[in-house]
């Protein structure tokens, strides 16, 4: 298991653009992070060295469950019938399910370090709540999740398992913060949205010295913490004396995709190999191909900094579709910058094309995959199929975020025909974006 993580910004041509006070847009210092974040966390976010040591208390627990295994898809690449290579880097097999509990961890240790007692957080589909649950219990602090309402409706084993592992979990809007109550006031019925999730927590936060703020993806400190997937991979890779032409990812905020691409892609930066890079998105939150890059919030309320990334808009409402960890308005500063570089791609799917793949995948690989890593199996297929039509033959890899043990409700639904398909249109994302107003 690598002892270090792998900062990209330190390899980046065009580093990513600072982020902004909300009040005086002007860029934000460490002190300004300092009532929601541990300073360690905050440094994390600004940090320029390449390589940064994983502490040992974080090592100690990582070796329960990594390294994680990345596997060839055999009986996948037989029923495709396919002349490519397929494989997989399988982040479900840890106790929270999917790669959240690589940042879960740090982030939890380094507020126990500086003598934080209580943690906030939001949680969509669950899967991060769960992985911090149990890392703050873990580290002996407490944790109070805000799950999206949608989720906590759709999932009750998430909560249950965030519970077991001692965490007080809360559906969102609610009434216990003012952003919640305003959400309320005008939609009483509102499904919530992470956006909203994230305003809730970060309200509790900053109302109490002794409570900070945790956050699952989209943050530079968490692209960080993740950057292990890939890390691993590189030196699994070696033994199989292949080499990735493709490396594929899901897209919520961008960490699961970063995690698995940045070491690659740093192969492509500094010694000029040839792979792309692929993220998938779903069609009805497609932030990175018809939202713009601008700076906004993280969070519905604005009371995050301003963040330079790709957006639907701080207030847009993603459509309920199952894969609950998708459904994020913005993307992450630094993935948004390569991807205006132009050395990541992204593309975006409806949710029954992904259902159809992960279920293609179950039957042939025996893995029940998260509906949000069906995204990045139906990138891998459309990869896979496309060479065939070239007759080339390709090596695909792609992130296996999380297992689907608690949507199995989704795949019920898909199963009864009864998963709807949406596409937000280019029109639309014009709407969402010219309600809010960010004189930058
Ligand atoms: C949270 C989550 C995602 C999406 O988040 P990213 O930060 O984009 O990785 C994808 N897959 C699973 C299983 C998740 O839990």
């Amino acid at each position: 298991m690598p002892r270090q993580w792998y900062n990209i910004t330190a390899d980046m041509p065009n580093k990513p653009l600072p982020p902004l006070h909300p009040g005086t847009k002007q860029p934000i210092g460490p002190e300004d992070l300092a009532a929601i974040f541990p300073m360690e966390l905050i440094k994390q976010e600004v940090a320029s060295e390449r390589y940064i040591d994983i502490p040992e208390e974080v090592r100690s627990l990582y070796l329960s469950f990594r390294p994680s295994p990345l596997f060839r898809a055999v009986n996948l690449e037989k029923a495709l019938g396919t002349k490519s290579k397929i494989y997989y880097k399988y982040e479900g097999g840890n106790y929270s399910g999917s790669h959240k509990a690589n940042t879960a961890i740090p982030q939890a240790y380094y507020n126990k370090m500086e003598g934080v007692r209580r943690i906030t957080t939001e949680t969509g589909a669950g899967q991060w709540g769960s992985a911090m649950s149990y890392a703050c219990h873990h580290f002996g602090i407490e944790l109070l999740v805000f799950m999206v309402k949608v989720s906590y409706n759709q999932k009750p084993g998430r909560k249950l398992l965030m519970n077991t592992y001692n965490a007080k979990v809360i559906p969102s809007p609610s009434t216990m913060t003012s952003a919640g109550r305003a959400v309320l006031e005008k939609d009483p019925d509102s499904p919530g949205s992470l956006g909203i999730a994230i305003s809730e927590a970060v309200e509790v936060a900053i109302q109490d010295p002794y409570t900070k703020y945790a956050l699952g993806s989209v943050l530079n400190h968490v692209v960080l913490h993740q950057t292990i997937i890939g890390q691993e991979a590189m030196l699994q890779f070696d033994k199989t004396g292949d080499y990735p032409d493709v490396v594929i990812g899901c897209f919520g905020g961008g960490s699961n995709f970063a995690g698995i691409t940045f070491p690659f892609l740093r192969e492509k930066l500094v010694n000029g190999k040839n792979t792309r890079f692929v993220a998938v998105e779903p069609s009805s939150c497609p932030k990175l191909t018809k939202g713009k890059f601008m700076y906004d919030f993280g969070d519905s309320a604005g009371m995050t900094p301003l963040l330079p990334m790709y957006t639907l808009g701080h207030n847009y409402m993603p459509d309920k579709i199952h894969a609950g960890g998708l459904r994020y308005h913005g993307a992450g500063a630094i993935v948004s910058q390569l991807l205006k570089d132009g050395f990541i791609e992204a593309k975006a799917k409806m949710q029954r094309e992904c259902f159809e793949a992960a279920v293609l995948f179950a039957r042939n690989e025996g893995i029940l995959p998260a509906p949000e890593s069906s995204y990045a199996i139906a990138g891998a297929l459309d990869e896979a199929r496309r060479a065939d039509l070239e007759g080339v033959s390709k090596t695909i890899l792609f992130n296996l975020s999380g297992h689907g043990h608690f949507d199995i409700s989704a795949y019920e639904k898909y199963f009864e025909n009864n998963l709807p398909d949406h596409e937000l249109t280019k029109a639309e994302v014009e709407e969402a974006l010219s309600h809010i107003d960010i004189p930058i």
